[in-house]
């Protein structure tokens, strides 16, 4: 017999939130069409899976934790459940989508009967790259699925589901963990550092984790060659963009939305020395303070407001699918703008 995984391996966070779900289950209550909505890397799909395991646990009793140890918790951990379907991105596609192929593939499973399970389970994630074919092939089966059969959608863009697949699905909101809870949950796992990944986490457990294993000094990095374009004038704002920002939306957003979330919580930091000179060692930019302060100097309070709305607008151009150099261009020019020395506040 091999030594099992703990079969919590969930995140802190959201307790009150799974046990309300198990005990609707138990009532024959629970929807058959969830939106698990929240932050990235708070435990959504963890949660799912956890939920997906409690309810088919062969041992536990009504209302209790999965064992972890049963045929049914060991195969769902392992992801070999067959009443237990995951689908994600489409590998096969260039861009990240879930395809109206992979829909058709679940509809095709699902006309079969479960093998095993009390609720055969299916988590989609990230729900929000549902295609509208997709989505539109799936809208009836959302609607009504088989019998002893229950949707979870996993995202943390509910705004972007398409209005007919959200008005199907009943959400259920997750909140971020207190840093009081999350800070020795880190250090369980070994994480150096676990005060400040925990801020940077923003409350995520695993985003906190994620900037553990190697994410944190991409992230400085990330931060640091954007500071310096944005400072270095038009030429290394365009090197900057050529290098960052070259190509299809789809291809450098995952860049781009290392470098939003950047200026973004820059910004935030800013805001906290200028308002209430918040110390330090309660910044996400902790290793960065003089900047942060040379920033709150330059910006005060109507430079940070013009620079908020110059990354709204950069978000909808992107959204809007203008080329990514271009949208950073203009955003990183209007930060250089407003920071430029000298410059009246
Ligand atoms: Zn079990």
């Amino acid at each position: 017999v091999s030594t099992l995984p703990a079969p919590q391996a969930l995140p802190p966070g959201n307790e009150a939130l799974r046990a309300r779900l198990l005990g609707l289950f138990h009532q024959d209550r629970l929807h058959h069409c969830m939106i698990f909505e929240g932050p990235p890397g708070v435990g959504k799909a963890a949660s799912a899976l956890w939920l997906a395991m409690a309810v088919n646990c062969e041992r536990s009793g009504s209302g209790a934790e999965p064992c972890g140890a049963c045929w049914s918790c060991r195969s769902i951990q392992r992801g070999q459940h067959p009443d237990v379907i995951q689908v994600g991105l489409d590998p096969e596609k260039a861009t990240p989508i879930i395809s109206v192929k992979q829909a058709r593939d679940l509809l095709g499973q699902l006309s079969l009967h479960p093998f095993h399970a009390r609720r055969r389970t299916i988590i989609i994630e990230p729900a929000d790259a549902l295609n509208p074919e997709a989505a539109n092939a799936l809208l009836k089966t959302l609607e009504e699925p088989p019998r002893a059969t229950g949707f979870v959608l996993v995202t943390s863009r509910p705004m972007d589901l398409l209005p007919t697949v959200r008005s199907r699905g009943q959400r259920v909101r997750f909140g971020a963990v207190e840093l009081e809870r999350l800070v020795p949950w880190l250090q369980a796992q070994q994480v150096d550092q676990a005060g400040e990944l925990a801020r940077l986490g923003e409350g995520c457990p695993l985003r906190a984790l994620a900037l553990a294993e190697g994410g944190l000094a991409t992230w400085r990095e990330a931060r640091d060659r954007l500071v310096q374009a944005i400072s270095g004038g038009t030429a290394a704002r365009l090197a900057w963009s050529e290098t960052h920002a070259r190509g299809e939306r789809a291809e450098v957003s995952g860049e781009i939305a290392l470098c939003l979330d950047a200026l973004q919580l820059l910004m935030r930091d800013v805001l906290r020395r200028l308002a209430c000179r918040a110390p330090a060692d309660q910044l996400y930019n902790s290793d960065r303070i003089e900047l942060v302060d040379a920033w709150a100097d330059r910006l005060g309070l109507m430079g940070l407001v013009r620079l908020d709305q110059a990354m709204r607008e950069a978000q909808l151009d992107l959204e809007a699918n203008v080329n990514p150099r271009l949208a950073m261009d203009a955003l990183l020019s209007r930060f250089g703008a407003e920071l430029r020395p000298g410059r009246a506040p």
